[in-house]
């Protein structure tokens, strides 16, 4: 049996309350280990260690916070093996999937190393005669991070990072389903010398793990990433204790595909947006709306590459496509399709595959002849799953497009500038793309969403710091 992964709470590593297994989805007889439940006490003390390191930690200075997150950054190129290997047998996602997030968590560190030299404030003219003005960005405190299985190390990456270069303390909790990656990062972070408390790990489950940070009277800001009705309880329990909250959750993403679009990027960015990491991405292009003069041309030629995928190992060199996460999460995917069917679309692929390791293995599912007032069109599957839609025109296709709770990202394939420009202007969403897929975003600009996908500012890029900082404006009158 293998030894119990701990939890990192006040520089040292901690037994917890319980155990929780953690398996592979592509082979159920890998046990990856088994790993600490936090307890509420636990919780609780790595707050206070939290809020007591902070202290120093706002005050190092930013070349001292430079410094560790290089280290850091290093410290995950140094076990990019490990850690992508970790990451494709806990969560699925195929090997050269898992090496791109690893890497890019360390490109998100190596940015806010620069972040950390740059923190800058104004110096603003008074309306009163020999006042001057000053306005500085200062750290909140202890920062709660609540992330979810999909993005295992990136999400954390890109919450801690910019959590840390502003001068903040972190408690992070990963989801149950994905504690190995957040663990390794807590042991990179360990190894690059962060000072004792100034970041903490508790696992175990949301309902108790979670809650107990959430409600923790240290915690002076929640960023979460997962789903809508979790991200709904954290902001309200975040209001009733009156801390700032930033939410990113949930994705119904249109992927609008008009006549004129060259028919090989469109399939090639559907493909991508729709099916790559299992299709589990909150960016992934859900609904494919298809004018109805390209639509056969696009079905065809998108059916025959859908089909083509190879579902395999995540670890297995020659898959494309690795296990559903969980096994609930693949009985809901399989329900979805049986509701596609019964909704009355053409579904294409979609069963579960047995393969010749027990896993959470399901076709490709392409849902044809949909409408936008479907099930299958407004709720997310979180899985290999798309709509496609017929439109006849370019309204059409928008009023679509905008025909759902969510806002993240939104796509359109096109030659044409103005259905482009057009479609930038009016869709609503917080991530546009023009011939490319939905799913992929660079790390140093602004992340997040409109509408149902989103609440708080936004994240990642410059634009973290208008979650991880608090401004101050000071009046000096020189006398
Ligand atoms: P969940 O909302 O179930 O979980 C997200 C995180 O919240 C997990 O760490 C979970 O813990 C924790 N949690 C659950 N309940 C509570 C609670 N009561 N209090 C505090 N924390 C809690 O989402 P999933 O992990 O299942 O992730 C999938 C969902 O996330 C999808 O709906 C997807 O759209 C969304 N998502 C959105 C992204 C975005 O940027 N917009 C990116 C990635 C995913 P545990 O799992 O351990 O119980």
């Amino acid at each position: 049996m293998s030894r119990i992964q701990r939890n990192f709470v006040a520089g040292a590593w901690w037994e917890g309350a319980g155990v929780m297994e953690n398996r592979n989805p592509s082979d159920l007889d890998d046990l990856i280990g088994l790993y600490a439940i936090a307890s509420p006490e636990d919780v609780a003390d790595a707050c206070a260690a939290a809020a007591e390191a902070q202290r120093a930690w706002a005050v190092a200075g930013p070349q001292v916070r430079a410094d560790l997150l290089h280290r850091i950054a290093r410290g995950i190129a140094k076990r990019e093996t490990e850690v992508a290997t970790m990451l494709a047998r806990e969560e699925g996602k195929i090997l050269a999937e898992a090496i791109a997030e690893t890497r890019r968590a360390a490109q998100v560190f190596r940015f806010y190393a620069g972040e950390a030299l740059r923190v800058a404030g104004d110096a603003i003219a008074s309306v009163r005669q020999g006042i001057d003005i000053e306005v500085v960005r200062e750290p909140l405190g202890v920062v709660g991070l609540i992330t979810p299985w999909n993005f295992p190390i990136a999400i954390p990456a890109w919450k801690v990072a910019p959590a840390l270069a502003y001068g903040n303390s972190v408690v992070l909790k990963p989801a149950e389903l994905t504690p190995g990656t957040a663990r390794l990062l807590a042991r990179i972070i360990a190894d690059a010398g962060c000072p004792v408390g100034v970041f903490n790990l508790v696992m175990g489950p949301g309902t108790s793990v979670g809650a107990a940070l959430v409600d923790d009277p240290h915690v002076k800001a929640l960023s979460f990433t997962g789903s809508v009705p979790t991200g709904r309880r954290i902001a309200q329990s975040a209001a009733a204790g009156m801390k700032r909250v930033q939410l990113e959750m949930g994705g119904k993403n249109p992927m609008v595909i008009m006549e004129d679009a060259d028919l090989e990027v469109a399939v090639s960015a559907s493909l991508n947006g729709s099916f790559f990491s299992t299709g589990q991405r909150c960016t992934a292009s859900s609904r494919l709306i298809v004018h109805a003069s390209i639509h056969d041309a696009f079905v065809d030629e998108l059916s025959r590459q859908v089909a083509a995928l190879k579902v395999g190992h995540a670890l297995a060199p020659d898959s494309q496509i690795g296990p559903v996460v969980s096994a609930e999460q693949l009985a809901s995917n399989l329900a979805y399709v049986d509701l596609a069917a019964a909704e009355g679309c053409e579904v294409r692929g979609g069963e579960r595959l047995a393969l010749s390791t027990q896993g959470f293995f399901q076709r490709p599912a392409l849902f044809l002849g949909a409408r936008s007032e479907m099930r299958v069109c407004q709720e997310e599957i979180f899985g290999p799953c798309a709509s496609v839609i017929k439109v006849s025109d370019f309204d059409e296709a928008l009023h679509v497009a905008n025909d759902t709770a969510f806002g993240l990202s939104a796509g359109i394939c096109t030659r044409s500038l103005r259905y482009a420009r057009e479609f930038r202007r009016r869709v609503q969403s917080g991530m546009v793309m023009v011939n490319v897929p939905t799913a992929g975003v660079d790390y140093h600009v602004p992340f997040g969403g409109s509408k149902g996908s989103s609440f708080g500012p936004r994240e990642q890029g410059r634009a973290a710091a208008e979650f991880y900082t608090s401004s101050k404006t000071s009046y000096v009158f020189a006398g």
